[in-house]
């Protein structure tokens, strides 16, 4: 289906982005937000998800394998994200939640006094997060009538086809003052030759920057309380080794202007944590 307008900004405006696996991606002529101009439809999309499964010229089978390494990783993210610990959290909901990685590491990190549960689509996942004992299963967002302390949504927005809707529907999951945590890349605003491959077109729908996603939460009636970024490890390796390369080439200008551009374009992996602000919660309370 063709999407007609940017969903962050409602501009029709757009220009040729990149092509991948038979689909085009756009840059918004109004806020930059890049997206695929025809997505699969909402039942394909579901249909997809819940295989891990997604079809273009190439079909991608993105359901991958439990990750240890990852842990470690999500217990360092959190106590930069929260100095010292989680406070009266008791309550905490990780959307697509994948293997269950990061619900290992909220236990983890709150001594196992957080109740954390996960939903997920993919049913290869689900079976995989359970087999480690972790409460993981698949609901709908929008019927589901639990609240929580916290909600985490990692290397998620991109997959979703309407975030702002989503993001709403999140925010009346939480309890008064809860809290939001998101991870997605920052990287709408780069050449499309800087940017990251694959983009795994149509499982990823759209790319943002910080200040598309803050400016959101923002007008969603949330207060950022922290943005950390770090390097994206698959660009990072690929390109350090190159750059290395590049280095000791006569011709090319290594200026310290150059490698400042390039050191940032390595730190696109964003996690933000907001809260509801305590006047907007009781708009969302349904
Ligand atoms: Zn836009």
């Amino acid at each position: 289906m063709r999407v007609l307008t940017c969903y962050n900004c409602g501009s029709d405006g757009r220009a040729f982005y990149a092509e991948e696996n038979g689909f085009s991606l756009v840059r918004c002529s109004a806020c930059g937000l890049l997206y695929v101009e025809e997505r699969p439809d909402d039942k394909e999309i579901a249909e997809a998800h819940k295989q891990g499964k997604h079809s273009g010229l190439k079909e991608l089978n993105m359901t991958g394998r439990f990750n240890a390494a990852k842990i470690s990783r999500y217990l360092k993210v959190l106590e930069d994200m929260f100095e010292g610990g989680l406070g009266t959290k008791a309550t905490w909901l990780d959307v697509g939640c994948g293997h269950g990685e990061f619900i290992a590491a909220v236990k983890e990190y709150g001594s196992g006094r957080i109740a954390v549960r996960g939903t997920e689509p993919n049913i290869h996942k689900q079976e995989s997060a359970r087999k480690r004992g972790l409460d993981v299963s698949y609901f709908d967002i929008e019927s589901h009538k639990e609240k929580y302390d916290a909600v985490s949504l990692l290397n998620v927005y991109s997959h979703l086809p309407d975030p702002p809707a989503f993001l709403e529907l999140l925010k009346k999951r939480l309890n008064p003052e809860g809290e939001i945590i998101i991870e997605t890349g920052d990287t709408a605003c780069f050449p499309a030759k800087q940017h990251y491959r694959p983009f795994y077109l149509p499982d990823h729908f759209s790319f943002a920057s910080e200040s598309i996603v803050v400016d959101m939460l923002r007008r969603l009636g949330f207060e950022i309380i922290i943005v950390n970024k770090y390097p994206s490890l698959p660009f990072d390796f690929r390109n350090i080794a190159k750059e290395v390369v590049k280095a000791f080439l006569p011709r090319y200008r290594s200026s310290l202007r150059y490698y400042a551009k390039w050191w940032r374009y390595t730190q696109t992996d964003m996690f933000i944590r907001a809260k509801v602000k305590a006047s907007s919660c009781c708009t969302s309370a349904m």
